[in-house]
């Protein structure tokens, strides 16, 4: 009934046979694709209808995270998605984004495209799903959210580094989708987490459920999933392209 497809997972760049980080969430109808980092939208007409597609929610500027909303927007406004989104009859595709982001795209001013600007500690609805946001630690204005159906809520870290907490998005948290880029030994050198700090968030926030993803290529998973288990003190499961989670 509500479920989590991971269209791309690689963090920062999307390495050999990877895509940035995608995600299509569903539920009772609607559907909501979560980023578009490249190669997304190849993986999104893999598994699912783009025609299906409720609203696209953007967390911030940085390319790994949006720059398949070009292909998407090409493909509702001169491909296959015509009649869906552009043409008389049609609706246009939402697109929720942090400010900034909009001026980057080359649809910025597309007919087909109805962009809604974000702000942190906004609430919106679409469809059957409600979304509540809220800012992360991570330098360019980048957003956490928590999308909510029927009393269940996924909540998704976006990027961040240590001064964010899941918490901040609410003390209900059944599944948490956390990035955890790289391992330890790499703490503070960027804002991004690494597993254990994944892990001690997810515990401290009382997450039901603890998923990892954004990790780079060149780091290995199961080094990343050691640590984040052994802070959670639970098992942690990853994203990797394809897979599908309940939520
Ligand atoms: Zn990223």
């Amino acid at each position: 009934m509500r479920s989590l497809t991971v269209l791309g997972c690689d963090g920062s760049w999307p390495g050999p046979d990877g895509a940035g980080s995608g995600y299509l969430v569903q539920a009772a109808g609607t559907s909501i694709l979560l980023d578009a980092g490249p190669g997304t939208f190849s993986q999104l007409q893999k598994r699912a209808d783009p025609r299906g597609v409720s609203a696209v929610v953007l967390t911030h500027v940085h390319p790994d995270h949006w720059t398949d909303l070009e292909s998407f927007a090409t493909w509702a406004g001169y491909g296959p998605g015509r009649a869906r989104f552009r043409d008389a009859g049609g609706r246009p595709l939402t697109v929720f984004a942090p400010p900034g982001l909009r001026p980057r795209s080359s649809y910025a001013g597309a007919s087909w495209l109805d962009w809604q600007e974000l702000a942190p500690s906004m609430v919106v609805s679409v469809g059957s799903l409600q979304a509540r946001f809220c800012a992360t630690d991570h330098g360019t204005p980048t957003l956490a959210v928590c999308l909510l159906h029927e009393g269940a809520a996924l909540a998704y870290s976006a990027d961040t580094g240590p001064g964010w907490s899941v918490e901040e998005l609410g003390s209900d948290i059944g599944t948490f989708l956390c990035e955890a880029t790289y391992t330890q030994d790499r703490e503070g050198s960027f804002l991004h987490l690494s597993g254990r700090e994944a892990g001690t968030m997810a515990r401290a926030g009382g997450v039901g459920r603890l998923i990892l993803t954004h990790r780079w290529p060149t780091v290995a998973a199961d080094d990343v999933r050691r640590e984040a288990e052994l802070a959670f003190g639970q098992p942690v499961e990853q994203a990797s392209t394809g897979a599908v989670f309940d939520w």
